[in-house]
């Protein structure tokens, strides 16, 4: 049985014919050509390759014209869902517009073709960007050092452990134990696991904080370190960062700050001035390279001056004449994270970014990017439900509450949010959040998409009331409707074979 939604979907939605994409090999027609090749000039010879290596047959390759090639790779990139296209409020990943400035500093000939092999008087250009955005960093995390070797915020987590794990190690204790509250970033368990320790969960308050009192209780001689995420994943901001730091410190533990997501309070207040030891932020989110599906990134973690012994080599440093070089005299140092010196590229773009915005412009990213989401926030507030009503910096999870009795959930209500031009939000993040919907707008959107996507949740929140089905059978616009995501992330199908009929 066919429901009514399906049939209206069916015609006025999506009519016949209308997804041409296909596969390429689907398009293809026997003797049509994409090119034409001058005749041959030299005499013919056949005996320079072995039979062997040759041939007896033409391979069955595709077939197609120009025009056939063009528009087929034209119809894939539309389905792309880019920045470029329109608001993607991927809660926690801050999907912001990437100037193309940095694309262009980042395909300089003597930046991007430069090899890693080179001796260090050769690329002296290079070590000095190294070291400029190392100073710049120091500058906006209030750290004494830098280093710039992860390559994502979760390596910056493993980096960061490590240099704990090292320094409390040569004090003669490395500890057991790293505590983590539960409105941490998902990677922090997996980093400090990774890096040999047990997790403690935290559980934060009705206010979506860390009680200070529950930290003093699980603090002691085993614990190695503290990890909060500032913004934490409620978009709710720690404010007893200070206290917290005394604490661990008074029992020689460490705070760790994931601060991926600074683009909440960058240039307005500085991590080492807040007691926090280490942190590590996302280069590819606040300081703006493309960074959807996977990759490249960076992420730099800044020390406090115990741990500076422990930064990985080599260091960039700078000599009295001016001249700049790698330095790997550090006998306390973990070692290498990284083989040569990060994602280059991802830095070239990330200082092109700061210089171009200057200390103002930086701290207004921040500014902006906060008000982006609570102008959301008090759009949708009333219509969505809000599980902490704490004020929030640079996004904001609301619930799927105000739908569920309406048998529609935060699942349906993003597949809708597709057939109105929208990524969707986050979704079912953080844990401690049932049926979280995870906005963040960042600081690069202007007032009328907010407005849009504001409309088009609202209009969705009626739809729940007026036609639930609607929402509940969405996605209705798209080439394919809802998929087995977990399957497809396990038995990916990444190669196109014949039919055998
Ligand atoms: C994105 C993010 C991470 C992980 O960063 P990757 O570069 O994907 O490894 C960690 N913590 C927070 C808060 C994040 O938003």
């Amino acid at each position: 049985m066919t429901t009514v939604v399906e049939q209206e979907s069916a015609t006025a939605a999506v009519p016949q014919g209308a997804n041409r994409e296909g596969l390429i090999f689907e398009h293809s027609k026997k003797g049509r050509r994409g090119y034409r090749l001058p005749a041959l000039d030299v005499p013919e010879r056949s005996d320079l390759l072995s039979p062997s290596l040759m041939r007896d047959e033409i391979a069955n390759e595709v077939e197609v014209s120009e025009v056939d090639v063009i528009r087929h790779f034209t119809r894939l990139s539309k389905l792309n869902v880019s920045i470029d296209a329109g608001l993607y409020p991927l809660g926690s990943c801050t999907m912001k517009h990437n100037p193309r400035l940095n694309e262009e500093l980042a395909r300089t000939p003597g930046f991007a073709l430069s090899h890693p092999l080179q001796a260090d008087h050769q690329v002296q250009g290079n070590l000095e960007l190294l070291w400029h955005i190392e100073q710049t960093l120091k500058e906006i995390f209030g750290m004494p050092r830098v280093t710039l070797q992860p390559v994502a915020g979760a390596h910056g987590e493993l980096t960061g452990i490590l240099m704990i794990h090292k320094a409390l190690a040569k004090s003669g204790n490395a500890r057991k134990f790293i505590l983590i509250p539960d409105s941490a970033h998902g990677t922090n368990p997996a980093s400090a696991a990774f890096a040999g320790y047990e997790v403690k969960e935290l559980k934060s308050n009705s206010r979506g904080t860390l009680d200070l009192h529950l930290l003093e209780q699980h603090v002691d001689e085993d614990v190695a370190a503290l990890m909060i995420t500032v913004p934490n994943t409620l978009g709710v901001f720690e404010t007893e960062i200070r206290k917290m730091a005394e604490i661990l410190h008074r029992k020689g533990a460490y705070l760790y700050c994931d601060g991926a997501n600074l683009n909440a309070f960058v240039g307005i207040a500085r991590p080492g001035d807040m007691g926090i030891d280490l942190i590590h932020s996302n280069l590819h989110k606040t300081f703006s390279t493309p960074h959807g599906g996977g990759g490249p990134g960076a992420g730099p973690v800044g020390v406090s001056e115990r741990l500076v012994p422990f930064l990985p080599t080599p260091t960039v440093e700078r000599r009295d004449d001016g001249s700049f070089y790698l330095d790997d005299d550090h006998p306390d140092s973990i070692g290498r994270m990284r083989a040569f010196n990060g994602n280059f590229n991802v830095l070239v773009r990330a200082l092109t970014y700061m210089r171009s915005m200057g200390p103002d412009g930086l701290r207004r990213i921040a500014q902006i990017a906060v008000l982006n989401a609570n102008y959301i926030r008090a759009r949708l507030k009333g219509t969505y439900h809000l599980p902490y009503d704490a004020p929030s910096l640079h996004e904001v999870v609301f619930s799927d509450k105000n739908q569920t009795p309406h048998e529609v959930h935060t699942l349906d209500i993003a597949k809708r949010l597709m057939d109105y031009g929208f990524h969707p939000p986050t979704i079912y993040f953080p844990l401690i959040v049932a049926g979280a919907l995870m906005i963040e707008p960042t600081e690069s959107e202007p007032k009328e998409e907010l407005d849009a996507f504001c409309d088009a949740m609202l209009a969705i929140a009626r739809e729940c009331e007026e036609r639930p089905e609607l929402v509940r059978s969405a996605p209705h616009t798209t080439p394919v409707r809802r998929l087995d995501e977990a399957r497809a992330a396990r038995q990916p199908v990444l190669r196109w074979q014949p039919r055998s009929d």
